[in-house]
């Protein structure tokens, strides 16, 4: 069966001054409707370049893209202009961190929607009304009526968080990415987000892309994980997989630094000892060995040989030179105690 997204070696390259950027740097993933993919990974690993890409918002910029990103039967990367214009914000929508980068202040929130709804739409501003503030009561905005003439700046965050999700939702995409949606946001405000999320994602089988670097979130929300390491997706499986049984020194890392995922809904992430590498002067081989305190159990030069993406076990990748079996001794024999 064809995945709905199919994400086939895609690679997204900055030239500079100083050198390329290679912000993404061979990705291949996939999703099915009414299921969400977690991308994980810290500041820096192509986290977000990937789904700005997925979204077509390199354009016009400098940065180089290959492979190939299909959404149903179209290549996202083949498409005019005008037809990603299409796409984006009915077929494909998007919700960012910050939703006051993503609003413009002088116009209302229901003008902001309705003007959403109408440039893919040729309906009324009064059917448009409708529709708006009927998605404004569904994302769990109290008096959505009155709350339709008031601008971004009378929202609070999380109403504004909320608002800007109804606004990624209007037009029922069929894929939703959301980049750190709730990183600002305080816990409880950032439960409810999640649950609205599931909720919709029930009512309307969307396919979403949560990306993050809050582990309890891709716990919380995500079917399936892939987690980015300095450009490359180091460990791709499925959620619970990727919590029980990490196969990747990095995400091993992550998991045993965080602390119990159990003693609160959403935990942040603890990162790992040392510094994420730096895009434009990536470490050659595995960019984590600066990083890794496995290498020495390594079958290649880590220093040296970059290892390709493998499948461990069933739907669970891997890139890493120690032999998987052998992994899953050292981290058993690793495990922080409890
Ligand atoms: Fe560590 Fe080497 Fe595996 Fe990279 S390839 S994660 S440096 S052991
Ligand atoms: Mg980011």
């Amino acid at each position: 069966m064809n995945k709905f997204l199919r994400v086939n070696d895609l690679k997204v390259y900055f030239p500079t001054d100083d050198g390329v950027v290679r912000a993404v740097d061979g990705l291949t993933f996939d999703l099915e409707k009414g299921t969400t993919l977690g991308i994980v990974g810290e500041s820096g690993s192509g986290k977000s370049v990937t789904s700005l890409a997925i979204m077509g918002l390199h354009r016009g910029t400098r940065a180089k893209l290959s492979g190939e990103i299909w959404l149903d039967d179209v290549d996202l990367l083949k498409t005019t202009d005008e037809e990603i214009r299409g796409l984006r914000g009915s077929k494909m929508a998007m919700i960012f961190q910050d939703p006051l980068s993503a609003m413009h202040p002088y116009y209302t929130i229901g003008q902001q929607l309705t003007e959403a709804i109408r440039v893919h739409h040729n309906v009324s501003k009064k059917a448009a009304r409708v529709t708006v503030v009927d998605m404004l009561a569904r994302v769990g905005i109290p008096s959505p009526d009155k709350r339709f003439d008031q601008y971004p700046h009378e929202f609070s965050g999380g109403m504004r968080q909320r608002a800007m999700i109804a606004m990624a939702l209007i037009n029922n995409p069929e894929l939703l990415i959301a980049d750190e949606p709730t990183t600002a946001l305080d816990v409880t405000v950032q439960a409810q987000i999640l649950d609205l999320m599931r909720d919709l994602q029930k009512e309307f089988g969307s396919a979403i892309i949560m990306i993050t670097h809050d582990l309890g979130v891709v716990a919380e929300i995500a079917d399936d994980v892939l987690v980015m390491y300095g450009g490359k997706c180091v460990e791709y499986a499925e959620v619970d997989d990727a919590f029980h049984a990490p196969d990747h020194p990095y995400t091993w890392g992550l998991m045993t630094s965080m602390p119990r995922l159990d003693r609160t809904r959403l935990e942040r992430l603890v990162p790992v000892a040392g510094n994420p590498p730096s895009l434009i002067n990536i470490p050659p081989g595995c960019a984590f060995h600066p990083r890794c305190t496995f290498r020495d159990f390594a079958s290649a030069p880590c220093n040296q040989v970059v290892p390709e993406l493998v499948q461990s076990y069933p739907k669970h990748d891997s890139r890493c030179h120690i032999p998987a079996p052998k992994r899953a001794e050292l981290f058993a024999e690793q495990i922080a105690p409890r």
